[in-house]
């Protein structure tokens, strides 16, 4: 039975943080005043932050180099506190014998697991009789064992490196479902499902733009975010008759940017589908900003790293 990687058994546990943090075990807590973890970019101004976000989406390239030299204090902390090297998406999945999943194991259309036979381009008994607002679901797993706890690692703790690792997966499953439709790669435009900006400064990390920036990359598609999102409480709090209704209009068109998605496919890309209610209020955002640019229209996919497993679903560590 192969050993599950220690992600430092404190992903979202601030005590154990602050306490490697502080370099304190047990006894008496350290100052807190010595660092603080999540990191608080607040001390940058919201509408700088934006703004640099904003860069991001039109200049990926010439940016990133700007944004590695503005964060390259957060990654140098993350490896002198947290061990960054021994954090490795990879490495957990080599020792869990985890791998993404084939096509044909899920629905194309909704990403809900699915046997032989039970689902085929117009869905599967989860999703025929529901209107999605994607036509095509990309997954890299069911989200539990160390898919999830992958996942976790990189939403909560700041981990670039395993959302990169994840994003960069994921990028390759995009490609590959990309040439069995026979769509040319460089002509897709990837956007990531956005997060409103409170979260993203308490969680110091844009988690689906790092992973849409490494889907762009591995697709050759152009990475955009012409989304925005307002905040609202946390999706995973509210049963799921509720979740729609939270998300609801949270999303709106970032600017001008859908101008020029007119006509093609949009790859959204998030982490987890639950029910499908942000995925479904994202789409319909970038719909409507396509509609309200004087656009026809645009085909949109999803992309996720993780598809909440269905009631029985096997929930072991692969
Ligand atoms: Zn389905």
């Amino acid at each position: 039975m192969p050993t599950p990687l220690d992600w430092g058994s404190s992903m979202a546990d601030e005590n154990t943080i602050q306490k490697q943090l502080s370099g304190s075990t047990g006894g008496t807590p350290a100052p807190l005043e010595v660092f603080t973890w999540p990191p608080k970019p607040a001390v940058l101004d919201p509408a700088e932050v934006d703004a640099l976000d904003l860069s991001e989406s039109s200049h990926p390239e010439r940016s990133h180099t700007r944004t590695g030299d503005r964060w390259a204090w957060l990654k140098d902390a993350e490896a002198a506190w947290f061990g960054v090297s021994a954090v490795s998406w990879r490495e957990a999945a080599d020792r869990a014998d985890w791998n993404p999943d084939a096509p044909d194991s899920y629905c194309p259309r909704c990403g809900t697991t699915a046997g032989p036979f039970e689902a085929d381009a117009d869905g599967c008994a989860a999703c025929r009789c529901r209107r999605l607002g994607w036509s095509r679901t990309v997954r890299l797993g069911s989200y539990q064992g160390v898919l999830r706890e992958a996942v976790l690692a990189g939403k909560f703790t700041a981990w670039r490196r395993v959302c990169q690792e994840l994003g960069t997966d994921l990028g390759q499953a995009v490609a590959q479902a990309l040439e069995s439709a026979a769509i040319d790669p460089a002509s897709i435009m990837v956007c990531p499902v956005a997060t409103s900006t409170r979260r993203r400064l308490t969680r110091g990390v844009d988690h689906t733009v790092i992973l849409s920036r490494e889907v762009a990359r591995a697709t050759g598609g152009t990475l955009i975010r012409a989304l925005r999102r307002e905040y609202r409480p946390p999706q995973q709090r509210l049963v799921a008759s509720a979740r729609k209704q939270n998300i609801a209009g949270s999303f709106h068109p970032r600017g001008t940017a859908c101008r020029g998605l007119d006509g093609r496919l949009v790859v959204l890309v998030d982490d987890v589908r639950t029910t499908g209610a942000t995925l479904s209020a994202a789409a319909r955002a970038l719909r409507g900003g396509v509609k309200a640019s004087g656009g026809s229209g645009v085909e949109i996919w999803g992309a996720l790293v993780g598809v909440t497993p269905r009631s029985g679903e096997n929930r072991g560590n692969s």
